[in-house]
C-alpha cells in the first residue's frame, strides 16, 4: 500500500510563509507523515502571511504542529527545531519520498539541493518576494537541478523581512508547491519538472520557462 498517499512521508524545510499552505494542504490531503523543519519563532510581523502561526514567540515548528494536527489528526508528524545544515540533513532524509523547500536564503537552498541530488529525491522548490513568486520542480536523475539553475556566486537576494511581500502571493505559490507534491507523490499528470513557474502579481502575469541541465553542474553532472 506505499502507493497510497497515506503511506508518504514529506519533509517541509522552513515553516513560514510558504510552508504554512503547503504543510496545511498536505495535512488536509492525507499524506500520512510530515516531517517539520524550523529553528525559528513567531515573530508578530509574521503573521500577516504566515497563516499556520497565530500566538507570537512560539517555536514554529510547535506551532505547526498544533495546527495540521487541528486539521488532520490521523496524521504522524515529526518536528524538528534546527537550522538546516546538510549534516543534519543527511540524517533524516532516509525513507523521505518528497522534499519541499520553504526556505528564504540561497544558502539553505544549495545545501537543500544537494542532499536530494545524492539521495535521488524529488525536490519541489519555491520562492517569493515582493509581488514575484517561482515554483521548479527537480526530479532524480535526468532533470536539471536548483544548481544548474543558480550559480553558488549568485548575490544574496533580501529576504521578505526586509524587502515585504504581498502576503496572500505565499499561499499561491505555497498551494503550487502542494499540488505538485501531490502530483509526484501519486505519480500523475505532468510536474513542472525542467520548468521554471513565474507569477508576477503585480501585473497577474504568469509564465514558465525551460529550464536546461547544465552538463558542468557541480551538483549534478555526471561530468563533475
Ligand atoms: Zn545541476
Amino acid at each position: 500500500m506505499k502507493d497510497q498517499i497515506t503511506a508518504k512521508t514529506v519533509l517541509i524545510l522552513g515553516l513560514g510563509g510558504l510552508g504554512s499552505p503547503v504543510a496545511m494542504y498536505l495535512a488536509a490531503a492525507g499524506v500520512g507523515h510530515l516531517v517539520l523543519v524550523d529553528f525559528d519563532q513567531v515573530d508578530l510581523s509574521n503573521l500577516q502571511r504566515q497563516i499556520i502561526h497565530s500566538k507570537v514567540g512560539e517555536y514554529k515548528v510547535n506551532s505547526a504542529r498544533n495546527t495540521v494536527q487541528k486539521i488532520n489528526p490521523n496524521i504522524k508528524v515529526t518536528i524538528y527545531n534546527k537550522h538546516v545544515d546538510e549534516i543534519f540533513l543527511q540524517t533524516i532524509i532516509n525513507n523521505i519520498d518528497v522534499v519541499v523547500d520553504c526556505s528564504d536564503n540561497f544558502t539553505t537552498r544549495f545545501v537543500i539541493n544537494s542532499i536530494c541530488v545524492r539521495n535521488n529525491i524529488p525536490l519541489v522548490s519555491g520562492a517569493a518576494l515582493r509581488w514575484s513568486g517561482q515554483v521548479a520542480v527537480f526530479l532524480p536523475k535526468n532533470s536539471p537541478c536548483y544548481r544548474c539553475l543558480y550559480d553558488d556566486a549568485e548575490e544574496q537576494v533580501e529576504t521578505c523581512s526586509e524587502a515585504g511581500i504581498l502576503a496572500p502571493l505565499v499561499g499561491i505559490v505555497g498551494s503550487i508547491q502542494a499540488i505538485e507534491v501531490i502530483k509526484i507523490l501519486l505519480n500523475m499528470g505532468k510536474t513542472l519538472c525542467g520548468k521554471l513557474l513565474l507569477f508576477d502579481a503585480y501585473q497577474n502575469h504568469w509564465r514558465s520557462i525551460k529550464l536546461p541541465k547544465d552538463l558542468d553542474c557541480p551538483v549534478c553532472s555526471s561530468n563533475r
